[in-house]
């Protein structure tokens, strides 16, 4: 079932509590692909009814970014989420979400503001704001479905801790499921924005992937050392990408390593043209 208002969703959800089943939550920005799917899957099987948001939202998008240009295939998502048994998928419109002259006038919103040291790093610290948009509307999707379990991929690792953090600091009574990433044969992590990729991108792109499992081989050897870690990377690397980060951190707290050991995640972001792609890996 597509339904586009909060107001419709609420009513569906407050049958479904009613009858006392539980309820999962996979928020979405729509392109689905196998890494969506792979979320959908698990809370189609763990929950009794299974709600998908495809909403690009525009608060997570800093000015000069894709907002407008993201792909978005409502009608094939759907085809996609009724196949694999969701029973409603929620897509509203900027204006359902936050009302009128929300864009050029964020004074006029409240904000989720997660803390400073989650999101003054990694993608934080060139997407400014972005993780207070996506703090924000998850919230209010967690209000609107009112989900037992919420679904998040670990491909967006650093996303999935501050969104942890915030469930924990502001009491939300809903249970995180983390999810593994799931990546193309080759390595490559999937996502909506590979669409952007030409073919000789997307092996440009394998970078990502080659340098993380790289790191995991060493590691597995014995090397912990973060700095001849971080050295065994740039043989991967050549003039076409231009790496944002690569970091290694805590996986909870993301406090940064110095020596590597089972609880340290690799970051890394890497620009393929225009394109800005992360991929992670955790190391344990
Ligand atoms: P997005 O539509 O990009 O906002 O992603 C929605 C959810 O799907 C987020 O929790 C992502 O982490 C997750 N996701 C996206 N790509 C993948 C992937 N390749 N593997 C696992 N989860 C993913």
């Amino acid at each position: 079932m597509l339904l586009h208002t909060i107001s419709e969703v609420r009513e569906q959800i407050k049958k479904w509590k009613k009858e006392g089943l539980t309820i999962g939550l996979v928020p979405t920005m729509g392109a689905l692909h196998a890494g969506h799917l792979s979320l959908i899957k698990k809370s189609v099987e763990k929950c009794d009814r299974t709600v998908v948001s495809v909403f690009v939202n525009p608060i997570q998008f800093c000015p000069g970014e894709d907002l407008d240009k993201y792909p978005r295939t409502l009608e094939a998502d759907e085809k996609l989420c009724a196949e694999a048994g969701v029973n409603i998928v929620f897509a509203p419109s900027p204006k359902e979400m936050y009302g009128e002259g929300h864009i050029l006038s964020n004074d006029f919103l409240t904000y989720v503001i997660p803390p400073y040291f989650y999101t003054d790093k990694l993608c934080g610290k060139s997407r400014v704001g972005h993780f207070d948009g996506v703090c924000t509307v998850v919230n209010k999707l967690f209000n609107i479905v009112q989900p037992d379990y919420a679904f998040f991929g670990q491909k967006d690792a650093q996303q999935l801790i501050i969104i942890k953090k915030m469930v924990k600091d502001l009491n939300i009574p809903v249970e995180i499921i983390p999810c593994p990433i799931v990546r193309e044969e080759s390595g490559l992590a999937l996502s909506s924005r590979n669409k952007y990729l030409s073919e000789s991108d997307k092996k440009e792109a394998l970078a990502l992937s080659k340098i993380l499992f790289n790191i995991k081989a060493c590691y597995d050897k014995g090397i912990t050392d973060v700095k001849a870690l971080t050295e065994t990377a740039y043989s991967f690397l050549n003039g076409h990408h231009s790496l944002e980060y690569l970091e290694f951190r805590d996986k909870d707290n993301l406090e940064e390593k110095n020596v590597a050991d089972c609880n340290t995640q690799v970051f890394i972001a890497l620009k393929i043209g225009n394109v800005r792609l992360i991929d992670n890996i955790l190391l344990g």
